[in-house]
């Protein structure tokens, strides 16, 4: 079995000292060039040993920093050359690029008293660009234990910007654990993040092995709860007491997403070699309109969150996790592949073709699990005639309680009287 080292990338963005940000705007068009002008070289034919020095010479960065740019621009030739669609206009091109740089060679982050992490860039030949570090909590806790402790290990990073804010992109790695790899698994489980639930399907050779709803209607209910009383206060010029209200909240919500991340890997966890997947929300919010579900799903609950916080439980468990492209999983029928919006009536799923129906939120993260063995795996992905009953439970302050099992149909044609049992 295969296994990999406990990888982590964190993001955070920065909020950099007085004017310096202009300084590493420079800094990442000069790794452009440097970029441009490794694929211009090697397209030349010249010997790729000799590119880092050649381009080193000319660049106005930390020497480096420009081994790694150049690194990385070989390591796109290379993918360009196996996937023989070398030639591509977009192999060059105009803007900012990433600046890539070693762990106490091209950048520094400490620790500082109030708490914060300070970072400290080369951004060029002896000119830095400081301040501290903004994000979730998830990564700053993150990152901080591995500042603190021998079992991490901070790695490389990125500075660049995204949608013009500076951010810094941190790998750090677990040096005692490791995790099977994500080709190497049995099961696939699909999971479809919502406002008020999480729906997982474990889909293996054989077809769907269980699905479990996890309801969570009150973090839902909390944060519309939450906004009501900050308008309130913030209207009332009150601002101590929002930004109060606020930290309450986010307490609130980060304490139940770690239950429910929790759970999912528990559950998860009772499968043969699982590799869970997600849909990758990042992607999709910078680059098209998905449309009015998507757009309202991914303001309302702290997706990425869930997400990550999953990713993290599970990675420490072993299991891998993976990522597909989240288009049209909840419009397409995973009995009959036919994909169409009407099909989808919010938490009813009814396929216009084929007549299927069911929880929607299920049939998306079945599509969600056929897309990551698509993706990953090397067997194929099942015939679906029937879907196992859905399982419901719901996540409570007190913990997991067994809500009613829900029936509908499972059956190709299956002529449903309008009725799905489905409590929402
Ligand atoms: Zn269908």
């Amino acid at each position: 079995m295969t296994t990999n080292p406990l990888v982590k990338t964190l993001d955070f963005q920065l909020d950099i000292q007085s004017d310096n940000e202009g300084l590493l705007y420079d800094a990442t068009l000069e790794a452009r060039s440097v970029y441009n002008e490794t694929i211009r070289l090697a397209k030349e034919g010249v010997d790729w040993n000799t590119i880092p020095d050649r381009v080193a010479d000319d660049a106005n960065l930390v020497k480096n920093t420009t081994q790694r740019v150049v690194a990385k621009a070989l390591g796109a030739m290379e993918n360009y050359y196996e996937y023989d669609d070398f030639g591509l206009p977009s192999h060059t091109k105009e803007g900012t690029y990433p600046l890539r740089a070693n762990y106490e060679e091209g950048y520094n982050l400490t620790l500082t008293d109030e708490g914060d992490v300070a970072f400290r860039i080369s951004a060029k030949p002896y000119k830095h660009v400081k301040g501290v570090l903004e994000g979730s909590d998830a990564h700053l806790d993150i990152l901080k234990t591995a500042l603190e402790s021998d079992e991490w290990k901070v790695g490389t990073a990125e500075a660049l910007f995204h949608n013009d804010t500076p951010e810094l992109h941190v790998n750090v790695t677990n040096t005692e654990q490791t995790v099977r790899d994500k080709e190497d698994s049995r099961i696939v489980v699909g999971v479809d993040v919502n406002e008020d639930n999480v729906a997982l399907t474990a889909l293996s050779e054989d077809g769907v092995e269980d699905t479990l709803v996890i309801d969570f209607p009150e973090i839902k209910f909390e944060r519309h709860r939450y906004f009501t009383m900050r308008k309130r206060v913030q209207n009332a010029g009150k601002d101590s007491i929002h930004d109060t209200l606020e930290g309450r909240e986010e307490r609130f919500v980060r304490d139940r997403l770690h239950k429910v991340s929790r759970h999912t890997v528990e559950w998860s966890q009772q499968f043969e070699r699982p590799c869970i997947v997600f849909e990758d929300l990042k992607e999709m919010r910078d680059s098209i309109d998905y449309g009015t579900r998507m757009n309202r799903r991914l303001h309302h609950l702290p997706f990425r969150a869930l997400q990550f916080y999953t990713s993290y439980k599970a990675s420490f468990e072993g299991i891998p996790t993976a990522w597909i492209d989240p288009a049209y999983t909840s419009q397409r029928c995973p009995i009959c592949g036919h994909t169409e919006r009407a099909n989808r009536h919010k938490k009813r799923f009814k396929c216009t073709s084929c007549e299927h129906q069911d929880h929607s939120d299920r049939g998306a993260s079945v599509n969600i699990a056929v897309k990551g063995i698509k993706k990953h795996q090397d067997w194929n992905v099942p015939a679906l005639n029937s879907l196992p009953v859905v399982r419901k439970v719901r996540r409570q302050a007190s913990g997991a309680v067994d809500a009613p099992t829900v029936t509908h149909a499972t059956v190709r044609g299956y002529q449903a009287d309008g009725r799905m049992g489905v409590s929402d």
